[in-house]
C-alpha cells in the first residue's frame, strides 16, 4: 500500500522509520518531511492544512492511508475531509481533537464519565477568577483554554503567581485561546505518558514513557518541547496501566462515541501518579515528540499493522507483541534554545552513523543544503536507541550523541536518571 505521513519532525522520521520496515508499505510519502527521511521517503512540498491540496496528492499518488502526526492538521480538520474523501486516514476527526484543543472540553468529558482528575472551575472573565484563587489558595493551576503551544499553563506556587497569570490570559497574552481559563487543583506526583490506539470504540495500550521537559541536567531552567525520553516508564505497573484504562480511557472513548464524535487515533494520557493511583493531567490527540520516538523504536514495523486496524476499525482482537527491552532517546537542539537560537549551522558526522534496528538518529530540524545537513529549528536532531536494559539503552543513545560533530548543538546528558 501507499501511504503517507504528515509533518517534518523527529516523531514523523520516526514513525517513517516503522513504518517502511514493514513489507505492506509500497511507496512512502512524507510532507513536508525532513533531511533525516530522504533515504525512506518521497519527500512532498504540500501545505498540510489545507483540505484540497492534501486530497489532490493523494489521488494522484494513489495513497491508501495518511498517517496525520501533528496537532494543527488534526484541528483543521484534514482527517475529516480524508475520511469524506474515501481515504483512510490515522488521527481524530475536528470534533475528536477537541479533547486537546479545548482544556474545559476535556475536564467535562471527565466529569461526565467519572475520570480521575484535577477538581477544576472555569472563568471568562477575571474577577470571578481572583475570587475562586483567593478561597482556594496555592499551589493553583490556571491553564488558557485553548491551544497555546505548551505556554498556556502556569503552576502557580502563590496566590500573586495565580493572579498575575489570570490577569496575563484575560489581558491577550494566548490571544483567543486565553479567552476562557480553566483553574485547577495542584496534583502532586509523578509525571509519566501511556499511549493508547483508539479506533471509536476498542482500544489497545502500546506503551508508557516519560519525558524531560526542562532543558538543563537536574530537571532545571525553561520548559522546552522534550529534551528527552525513555520507554516504558517504570512508574506505570500493570496495575495503574489497567486502573487508567478501566478509569480514564475507556470511559473517556466510550463517552466521545456517546456525545457522537468517536475518537479514532493515538490518545497520549498525560497522568500524574501519587499514593498508587493515577489522575489525569491532560489528552493529546496524537503521539508526542519525543515519545513517539522511543514508541516506534520498540514496536517497528508492527507499527503499521497497528495504525492501519486502528484506522479501519479493527483493533478488537489485535495485540501488540513486546520485545522485553527499553528504549531512550536524547534531543539534541541548537545552542539558545529554548529561547534565541542561530539556524544554518553544518552537522557533520551523521553519514558515517552504525544505524540499525538498535540505534537510530531522528532529524527533527534539518535540510540537505549542497550535500551538508545543516540544522534549521530549535530541536534538531533524537539520537535513540534500545537495549535489553535501560542503561544499555542510555550507552548506546549516548554514543550515538558522541559520535555527532556538531559545535553549535547541546543535549542534556542525564536523561533517564529518574529510571536509572
Ligand atoms: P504541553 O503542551 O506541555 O503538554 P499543555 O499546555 O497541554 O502542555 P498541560 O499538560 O495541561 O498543558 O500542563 C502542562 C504541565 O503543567 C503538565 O505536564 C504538568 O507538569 C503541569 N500541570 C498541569 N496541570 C497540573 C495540575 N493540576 N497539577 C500539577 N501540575 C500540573
Amino acid at each position: 500500500m501507499n501511504i503517507l505521513i504528515l509533518g517534518s519532525g523527529g516523531r514523523e522520521h520516526a514513525l517513517a522509520w516503522a513504518i517502511r520496515q514493514n513489507p505492506k508499505c509500497d511507496r512512502l510519502f512524507v510532507a513536508p518531511g525532513n533531511a533525516g527521511m530522504e533515504h525512506m521517503a518521497r519527500l512532498a512540498d504540500l501545505d498540510i492544512l489545507s483540505g484540497p491540496a492534501v486530497i489532490g496528492f493523494c489521488e494522484e499518488n494513489a495513497i491508501d492511508l495518511v498517517v496525520i502526526g501533528p496537532e494543527a492538521p488534526l484541528a483543521a480538520g484534514i482527517a475529516d475531509l480524508l475520511r469524506a474523501a474515501g481515504i483512510l486516514a490515522f488521527g481524530p476527526s475536528r470534533a475528536a481533537a477537541m479533547l486537546e484543543a479545548s482544556k474545559s472540553f476535556t475536564k467535562e468529558v471527565c466529569d461526565a464519565c467519572g475520570a480521575p482528575t484535577a477538581a477544576w472551575a472555569r472563568f471568562d472573565a477575571a474577577d470571578p477568577a481572583r475570587a475562586y484563587i483567593r478561597e482556594k489558595g496555592a499551589p493553583i493551576v490556571i491553564k488558557a483554554d485553548g491551544l497555546a503551544a505548551g505556554k498556556g499553563v502556569t503552576v502557580a506556587m502563590t496566590e500573586a503567581e495565580a493572579i498575575a497569570a489570570v490577569d496575563d490570559a484575560f489581558g491577550g497574552a494566548f490571544g483567543d485561546a486565553g479567552a476562557e481559563v480553566v483553574i485547577e487543583e495542584f496534583m502532586e506526583g509523578e509525571e509519566a505518558s501511556f499511549f493508547v490506539l483508539c479506533d471509536g470504540k476498542d482500544c489497545l495500550p502500546i506503551g508508557t514513557a516519560q519525558d524531560h521537559k526542562r532543558v538543563g541536567d537536574g530537571d532545571t531552567g525553561p520548559n522546552t518541547g522534550g529534551m528527552g525520553a525513555y520507554s516504558p516508564a517504570p512508574v506505570l505497573t500493570q496495575a495503574l496501566q489497567d486502573q487508567v484504562m478501566d478509569q480514564i480511557v475507556r470511559p473517556t472513548v466510550a463517552e466521545m462515541a456517546r456525545r457522537g464524535t468517536p475518537f479514532q487515533g493515538v490518545l497520549y494520557v498525560g497522568l500524574m501518579i501519587a499514593d498508587g493511583r493515577a489522575r489525569l493531567v491532560e489528552y493529546n490527540v496524537r503521539f508526542g515528540d519525543p515519545e513517539c520516538q522511543v514508541l516506534m523504536m520498540r514496536l517497528g514495523a508492527q507499527a503499521l499493522d497497528l495504525i492501519l486496524a486502528c484506522a479501519e476499525g479493527r483493533l478488537s482482537g489485535m495485540t501488540v507483541s513486546w520485545a522485553d527491552d527499553h528504549a531512550l532517546t536524547v534531543v539534541l537542539a541548537a545552542q539558545g534554545y529554548p529561547g534565541a537560537y542561530e539556524k544554518g549551522s553544518v552537522i557533520r558526522g551523521l553519514d558515517t552513523l552504525a544505524e540499525d534496528s538498535f540505534r537510530m538518529v531522528f532529524h527533527a530540524g534539518t535540510v540537505r543544503r549542497g550535500g551538508q545537513i545543516v540544522a534549521t529549528g530549535g530541536r534538531v536532531l533524537a539520537a535513540t536507541a534500545r537495549g535489553a536494559t535501560l542503561a544499555e539503552a542510555h550507552e548506546r543513545a549516548y554514543a550515538l550523541v558522541d559520535s555527532i560533530d556538531w559545535p553549535q548543538g547541546f543535549c542534556r546528558r542525564d536523561i533517564g536518571w529518574r529510571a536509572l
